[in-house]
């Protein structure tokens, strides 16, 4: 076995023919501006090869069915081992994965009561509410139910004659509304709130054998009544809603509520389950716990034989709290978890695994992490590789740079000014060195010493959401705001009440942007129409034959460049199209070429190669938006669903660029971002509020904490520890404050 990773030539999107030596079972850090080639290195060359090896393992029927990975460019790729890659993508959407389900941690507990609680309900399944033993009837298992409203469909005030049943399709007059008005049972001109509970009861669900006479286009004829809650679920709850129109579905919708299951109050779980207790719990009352107050009660049993099975889920707990996420519960859906928190929870199920002589792959593991925490996650991927794994890590987080064993910085540049190893070696001799990255580690931070002046206030008053606690804060406007605190303390919470109460606030996010498989940055920007017509202009044809979303779009990938193969067990793959390789034009529009390039060729131009091409100042003042964000070196035809979390942010923000008196709401804009990026992200926000605008960042970087022109920190810690406004005032006046933990690290960064 040879104790490196070797790469020989390696060419994949802008590397430079990269030759490089990774030593194994070690800690390495890919260091580098954003679009340097550290994705590029890690997960398009060193993750994909070892997948594409793996398959090989199999025999050829299994292979079969597996994904094809293509090669990656390189001239030899040797001694890899099998790669787990823990990414930032959001955890799997569905709402029946939870904390508790996904980190195993659920099962665990099921067993536990299963065996030990009392009065027992049965075997482990019977507390599963993704089980038909365990699952609440009222709402299969969900916690949550969609229910008719009420309040809205019926009007008590009003008669049934005289507009009562306000949902369209059963109103007064319409043919279904005949039923209520007509019926022999209710009257029909006496207000609905003035019924008896029997007639209300009769006019919700009605009596089997009752009749009713409705007048038709057929004639007239007597049917059996049917109650209004009856026929409204039958109609529009029972069924598959996606067999309605878009039209129906909208206005159903509108007549919905979504809530708490009334039967198990959320818990998810039947009323045997529930009566279930271990000294007063039930496994309801755990999942809804805080991890750090589960651990508590759980290390309480003493019973000898249920230890074991305690003492397996204290010790699972233990990893979620160590990498600081004990302000969640194990029933959080895991859809309503950041990136950071998903990546996180991704880890601790590793490190509960017995695997060695592995390869991890992390992307920028410290998203959304205090530097409180960033301790923590050290902690976490040391042990890792002390389990014998090699770990790869791919950040700008300069304390996690500190702890490598080896780090690969990449550059000098983005795109095609970088795709090299520019440095090799220990942090220690990285910091020494004469690189971007090793000048940056030196710096300190300043913080600013004239904060610019409000102009005026925007209030949130008595924010009680989630774990905020009566929370009143003055968003101080025509100036940049930092809004910081550890994981879990309410940053996101608060600022989505300031984006809630303002219309004028826009949150630009880094969620997926929700456009089709088939958008990039071209399409995004509303680049691709110029785009179009010149073509179009120059060779004589039309500007559709320009569009890979309609008649230029190659056959066989649609337009998409890339086929994907989803796959039950593994995440979908994707692999370039054979026909069009990636170039998702049909053949007849690639011959079509102005100045000698085709559509595909402008589309593989980076945003700044299309600066110095294009004339048009329309297209030019949309390019240079992403240049004022830092993303010159995307290229114009890169899918967006390539993008990461930041670059989306980024982009994002291109659109929304020359506005004035607008507030913006960021959530950690700083992620991707290389130290030396952040001065002109920095630069970008200043800008904005130059311009009149009002800025709000949630950020954990000290840079752009120093750089604010006032900061609203929350704490002191997280979930039920945090929620409450510990500090608001200029970054000079932070450095003066005690109790909190971004003070404290302000400190340190300063002196
Ligand atoms: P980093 O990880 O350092 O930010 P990447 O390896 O993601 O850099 O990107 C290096 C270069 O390759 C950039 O110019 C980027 O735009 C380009 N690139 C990355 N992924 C793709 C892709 N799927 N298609 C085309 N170009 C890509
Ligand atoms: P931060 O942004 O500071 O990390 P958040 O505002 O995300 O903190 O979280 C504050 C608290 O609210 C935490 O206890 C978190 O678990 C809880 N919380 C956040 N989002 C949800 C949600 N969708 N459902 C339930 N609890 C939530
Ligand atoms: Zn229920
Ligand atoms: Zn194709």
């Amino acid at each position: 076995m040879s104790e490196f990773i070797s790469i020989t030539g390696a060419r994949e999107n802008n590397l430079q023919d990269v030759t490089l030596r990774i030593p194994k079972g070690r800690l390495t850090v890919f260091t580098g501006v954003s679009g340097s080639g550290k994705s590029s290195v890690v997960f398009d060359t060193i993750a994909v090869e070892s997948r594409r090896q793996l398959n090989e393992t199999f025999t050829w029927f299994v292979r079969n069915r597996l994904p094809k990975y293509e090669r990656p460019h390189a001239e030899s790729l040797e001694d890899l081992s099998p790669a787990i890659v823990v990414d930032q993508r959001p955890v799997g959407g569905h709402s029946r994965s939870t904390v508790g389900t996904m980190t195993d941690i659920h099962s665990v507990l099921r067993v536990l009561f299963s065996r030990h609680g009392t009065p027992c309900a049965g075997g482990a399944t019977a507390y599963s509410f993704n089980d038909p033993a365990g699952m609440c009837p009222g709402c299969d298992g969900l916690g949550r139910t969609v229910r008719p409203d009420w309040d809205r469909i019926l009007d008590p005030a009003r008669s049934l004659a005289g507009g009562a049943v306000r949902f369209p399709p059963f109103a007064a007059g319409t043919w279904q509304g005949q039923a209520y008005t007509n019926s022999a049972e209710l009257d029909p001109d006496r207000p609905v709130g003035d019924f008896t509970e029997a007639e209300r009861a009769f006019l919700m669900r009605g009596r089997p054998g009752s009749k009713v006479t409705v007048n038709g286009s057929g004639g007239t004829w007597t049917t059996e009544y049917e109650g209004l809650a009856d026929r409204f679920e039958r109609l529009y709850l029972k069924r598959d809603l996606s067999g309605m129109s878009e039209k129906t579905r909208d206005l159903v919708r509108g007549f919905l509520v979504e809530g708490r299951c009334p039967e198990c109050g959320g818990a998810r779980l039947n009323a045997a389950a529930r009566a279930t207790l271990i000294d007063g719990h039930s496994i309801a009352d755990c999942s809804a716990m805080e991890v750090t107050d589960l651990i508590a009660v759980l290390r309480r049993i003493e019973d000898p034989v249920a230890l074991p099975i305690a003492a397996a889920a204290v010790a699972a707990l233990e990893r979620v709290e160590a990498i600081g996420l004990g302000y969640l519960s194990l029933g959080r859906e895991t859809s309503s978890l950041s990136g950071g928190e998903g990546q996180r929870l991704k880890t601790v199920r590793h490190l509960g695994s017995s695997l060695t002589g592995m390869t991890y792959i992390f992307d920028e593991p410290s998203v959304g992490l205090h530097p409180r925490d960033v301790g923590r996650l050290g902690d976490l991927l040391l042990r890792l590789r002390d389990k014998g794994n090699t770990v790869l890590v791919v950040e700008h987080d300069p304390d996690v740079i500190a702890l490598a064993d080896h780090v690969v910085d990449m550059g000098p540049r983005a795109g095609a000014d970088g795709g090299r190893v520019v440095f090799e070696g220990t942090p220690a001799q990285l910091a020494a060195s004469d690189t971007l990255t090793g000048r940056c580690l030196g710096r300190r931070t300043a913080v600013r010493a004239e904060p610019r002046e409000a102009d005026g206030r925007l209030w949130v008053k008595g924010a009680g959401r989630h774990n905020l606690r009566d929370v009143t804060v003055a968003f101080p406007t025509g100036v940049l705001t930092a809004v910081t605190g550890v994981a879990g303390s309410g940053k996101s919470t608060l600022v989505a009440e300031l984006t809630a109460a303002h219309p004028d606030a826009v949150a630009v996010d880094q969620s997926a942007i929700g456009v089709s498989a088939r958008s990039t940055p071209a399409t995004y920007l509303g680049i691709m129409d110029t785009v179009r017509k010149h073509f179009a202009r120059e060779t004589g044809t039309e500007p559709g034959f320009f569009s890979f979303n309609s008649a230029g779009a190659c056959g066989t990938c649609e337009g998409r460049g890339v086929i994907h193969t989803d796959l039950a067990f593994m995440d979908p793959v994707t692999t370039t199209c054979h026909d069009c390789e990636g170039r998702r034009f049909r053949e007849e529009v690639l011959r079509l070429t102005v100045d000698g390039r085709s559509v595909a060729d402008v589309l593989a131009m980076t945003a700044g190669q299309a600066l110095d091409y294009f004339a048009d100042p329309g297209l030019r003042r949309r390019l240079r938006a992403l240049h004022d964000v830092g993303l010159t070196y995307l290229t114009l035809g890169q899918p967006l669903s390539t993008l990461s979390g930041g670059e989306r942010q980024r982009i994002k923000l291109a659109t929304r660029l020359h506005r004035t008196g607008a507030v913006y709401v960021l959530d950690e804009p700083t992620t991707g971002l290389h130290m030396s990026d952040v001065d002109g992200l920095l630069a970008l926000l200043d800008r904005l509020v130059d311009t009149g605008n009002t800025v709000v960042v949630v950020e954990h970087n000290l840079d752009v904490v120093a750089h604010a022109d006032w900061v609203v920190d929350l704490g002191p810690d997280g979930g039920r520890d945090g929620g409450r406004v510990i500090f608001e005032g200029t970054p000079r006046d932070l450095l003066a404050a005690r109790g909190s933990s971004t003070a404290e690290h302000l400190r340190r960064a300063t002196s």
